[in-house]
């Protein structure tokens, strides 16, 4: 009976193909490390090439592939995006939430910044919110600086939106970020994150963390922080869920 024996051949090469499918398919999609937007060498003299390649294509890679690696112990936490982790903050491992943060961090540093002349100005947005919650541009950049000098050890500077609509100038220890639901982080949309972690400056540097912040300054890429702006402004916007009023809270 050929019929019989090529139907249950077809069952067969359906079973086959059902196993190769379940052993292909990782338990996640795993997070990867985007490219740098621009060529290494191209924030020169401000951030040097050498820097710039060990911190994008070592640190930043070993974030992405210890957080792929923390993750694959953890079943409960597979198919949640990079902010969905960060709004859980203090109820996650901390292998997730160092290396989540350290992967999304530097996702954002390298788009915050661009060749010097080439990063543009703040928009008249912006720079209206700006003026409203520091008086002047000069006032954010010399808050924002005092604050990035005065983080002790490691960590990041950042200017976020809060969810009543103003800035601030905030900054976070280690590889925390004001997405992650945690005590003593001030929640809200980062607009722009400076790391000051010796490993961003040292080879240039040194221990001159002020000098290196003084620099960084004419590489900040304001049509990408102008935005961000925008976006969290956006009703339509999927921004990240710290500002939802649907956040889940439990376990506060
Ligand atoms: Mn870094």
């Amino acid at each position: 009976m050929p019929s019989l024996i090529r139907a249950l051949r077809q069952l067969l090469l359906v079973a086959w193909l059902g196993l190769l499918l379940v052993a292909a398919a990782p338990a996640q999609a795993a997070f990867t490390l985007p490219p740098l937007p621009y060529p290494a060498e191209a924030l020169e003299p401000q951030i040097d090439t050498r820097t710039m390649e060990i911190h994008h294509d070592r640190h930043h890679a070993g974030y992405v592939a210890q957080l792929n690696a923390a993750l694959a112990q953890r079943d409960d936490l597979a198919g949640l995006s990079l902010e969905q982790l960060l709004a859980r903050g203090r109820r996650l491992p901390e292998a997730v939430r160092n290396n989540a943060g350290g992967h999304w961090n530097h996702s954002q540093f390298w788009t915050a910044m661009a060749p010097a002349g080439d990063g543009g100005t703040p928009s008249e947005e912006l720079l209206a919110a700006i003026k409203a919650s520091f008086g002047s541009l000069e006032a954010l950049q010399d808050r924002f600086s005092q604050v990035a000098a005065a983080r002790f050890g490691s960590g990041w500077a950042w200017l976020i939106l809060r969810p009543d609509g103003t800035l601030a100038v905030t900054s976070t220890a280690n590889q925390d970020n004001p997405l992650m639901n945690q005590p003593g982080i001030e929640r809200g949309t980062p607009l722009l994150g400076l790391d000051v972690w010796e490993h961003a400056y040292y080879l240039g540097y040194q221990n001159r963390r002020a000098d290196y912040i003084a620099a960084w300054w004419s590489l900040v890429n304001w049509d990408q922080v102008n935005q961000r702006y925008a976006e969290a402004l956006s009703p339509a916007s999927a921004g990240p869920p710290a500002l939802s009023p649907r956040t889940p809270d439990a376990g506060r």
